[in-house]
Order: structure tokens, then C-alpha cells, then sequence
């Protein structure tokens, strides 16, 4: 299966056709991984679908993506050493993504590297009230259709 592009000016299209260098460690039909050009430690690996989508729910075959981010993150740290790593994904421009094409992060992380918790992303936690607890859960069990 080949690169679906969205365009000549998307990097990771680029570099996915093989337009833009980059420092490939893995490759499949469907997935491609390769180091960050500013890496937060060393091995910061990002892992993509071959088809260009930008958010993680635009993504209709993600088992493809996870399965190559399960392997990587076992691979990726064993090859640097890391105990741990952070996995994560920056969805929508208002988390903080930048580059607007679906990518998992992995992140190797040391001891004492000064990094913090994927949930340090929000410093200041909202207070919400058991009733809006309430709420909150009721509304996204009717947009998921939970039942029981
Ligand atoms: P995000 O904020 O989740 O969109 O992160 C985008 C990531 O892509 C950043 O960590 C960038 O350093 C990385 N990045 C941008 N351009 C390239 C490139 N040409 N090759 C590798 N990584 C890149």
C-alpha cells in the first residue's frame, strides 16, 4: 500500500514518499516510524499511518498504527536503554499539535531526566462537582450509546 498524500507541503507526506529525509527505524503496508528532528530524549520516535489523517478518531484501521506502536515501544527501549517511556498523542491543534498529520509519540524517559507526567500537559485541574461528575458521565455515555 502506498503513501496517501494530502499534499505536497505536508512534511510527513514528504517524508513518507520519500521526499524529505528523515531517520526511518521502521517501516510496514501501513506504518512508518521515524526519530524527531528535535527530540525531547534520546529515541523520540514518532510512529504514523501511511494515510495522511490528522486526529487519532479520523483513523479507521488504527489496530494497524497500535500494533506498530506496541512493537516500537519495547524495540525503542530496549535500543536506548530506557526503563520507561511516555506514549502520547497531541490530537487537535488546541493540545498542542503541531504538525497536523496523526503521530504517536515515544518518548524514552531516564532516570532523573527532569521530565515530567503525560499528565502534567494541564497544571491547573478544573474542580468539578459530584453533580457535574454526574453530567459529564451521562454525556458521553449517550454519545458513546453505553448501555447498562
Ligand atoms: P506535535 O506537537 O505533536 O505535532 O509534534 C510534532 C513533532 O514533529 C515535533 O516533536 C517535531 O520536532 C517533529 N517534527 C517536525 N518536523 C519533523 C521532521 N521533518 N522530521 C522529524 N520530526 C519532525
Amino acid at each position: 500500500m502506498g503513501a496517501t498524500s494530502s499534499g505536497i507541503s505536508c512534511t510527513f507526506c514528504r517524508i513518507i514518499k520519500g521526499n524529505l529525509p528523515s531517520w526511518k527505524v521502521f517501516e510496514d503496508d501501513r506504518t512508518v516510524a521515524f526519530l524527531d528532528i528535535n527530540p525531547l530524549s534520546k529515541g523520540h520516535t514518532l510512529v504514523v499511518p501511511k494515510t495522511h489523517v490528522s486526529r487519532v478518531q479520523e483513523e479507521e484501521d488504527s489496530k494497524y498504527l497500535f500494533s506498530a506502536v506496541r512493537l516500537l515501544v519495547g524495540k525503542v527501549q530496549a535500543a536506548m536503554r530506557a526503563p520507561a517511556c511516555n506514549v502520547g498523542i497531541n490530537n487537535g491543534a488546541e493540545s498542542g499539535q503541531e504538525v497536523p498529520y496523526l503521530h504517536v509519540h515515544i518518548i524514552p524517559r531516564f532516570n532523573g531526566d527532569g521530565g515530567g507526567s503525560v499528565l502534567s500537559v494541564i497544571s491547573k485541574r478544573p474542580k468539578i462537582s459530584k453533580g457535574e461528575m454526574e453530567k459529564i458521565n451521562r454525556a458521553i455515555r449517550e454519545t458513546v450509546g453505553s448501555k447498562g
